[in-house]
């Protein structure tokens, strides 16, 4: 499977050089439904998993019914996938030492104090894994079906991002503000964006949608707040961006054209094949610590 973005309609640092050093490499994941094993890198499909490894489970308070029994239950619950990427799939991971394979699960349950998935990271060496998990647990209990992807292949594909406008200086903002720069530019420049141009910027020439690793994290929710390693205090880095949609209706030059016919057909759900939402249309960012992956990783929601 093969997934192409069009290219921008401008090379937005011809018109703006400052951009030119925030440049930013992304990895766009695709996901679309599918059938991987657990040799493919995937959403919400089979993880390669060692057979004589605990299955991971979340430790906050989780109460179900059991409906065959009449019964109530509380415990931990086991975790779901997530994603499972390969490093040749998604050469812009930087795995630890010979790792080459990330897995990542979470809860569907939304936690306090945040009210978000709780999740965990796991990178392994998959030429390690030589007995695999065959029938992995199910969650005992889900609070959101939203947090229960649908199995998906993906179609990784490299794009150049730039930041958000919020993370520009506030000159740089103004200067994104000013049609006449814009206008001076000449190809490529969409009218319909004259009323505001900065949202030329934000829908169209920055910060790509949908499932994404690495890259310039979307912002809108709050301001943007660097992330710190509790451990070392470093800056720490966008590793996963899990969206609720890939595209809406004001970003529709991302959708890449192997699905603009399907794009076009209302309800055809392409834009959100993993079904997911998060948080009623959010994305979840996880960022891990670029100075060791001993380091927790650390979760937003935006
Ligand atoms: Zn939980
Ligand atoms: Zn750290």
């Amino acid at each position: 499977m093969r997934r192409t973005t069009p290219p921008r309609p401008l090379d937005v640092t011809a018109v703006f050089p400052e951009l030119a050093p925030m440049a930013h490499q992304a990895i766009r994941l695709h996901p679309r439904p599918g059938s991987p094993t657990p040799h493919d890198s995937s959403a919400g499909g089979p993880l390669l998993w060692p057979a004589d490894e605990p299955w991971p489970h979340c430790d906050e308070s989780h109460e179900w019914h059991d409906e065959q029994e009449d019964e109530w239950h509380e415990g931990p619950n086991p975790m779901l996938p997530v994603v499972q990427l390969y490093v040749r799939d998604v050469p812009l991971l930087q795995p630890p030492g010979q790792a080459d394979l990330l897995q990542v699960l979470w809860c569907p349950f939304e936690h306090e104090p945040d009210y978000k998935p709780p999740t965990a990271l796991f990178w392994r060496s998959a030429a390690h894994v030589t007995d695999v998990l065959a029938t992995p647990p199910g969650p005992s209990a889900v609070e959101y079906d939203e947090y229960v992807p649908e199995p998906c292949v993906l179609a990784p594909e490299q794009v150049t991002e730039y930041p958000h406008h919020m993370e520009l200086s506030e000159e740089l903002q103004q200067k994104l503000g000013d049609w006449s720069r814009w206008q001076a530019a000449g190809a490529g420049v969409d009218s319909s964006y004259a009323p505001c141009p900065k949202s030329f910027y934000t829908d169209e020439l920055s910060v790509a949608p949908g499932w994404k690793v690495a890259g310039c994290p979307p912002w809108g929710l709050t301001d943007p707040v660097a992330r710190l390693c509790t451990i070392c205090c470093a800056k720490m880095k966008p590793l996963l961006t899990i969206a609720s949609y890939e595209w809406d209706g004001s970003n529709h030059g991302w959708v890449p054209y192997e699905d603009q016919a399907l794009a076009a057909v209302a309800r055809s759900g392409v834009a959100n094949s993993p079904r997911v939402q998060i948080s009623k249309g959010n994305h979840l960012q996880l960022y891990v610590c670029p100075e060791s992956s001993d380091h927790p990783h650390t979760d937003l929601i935006q």
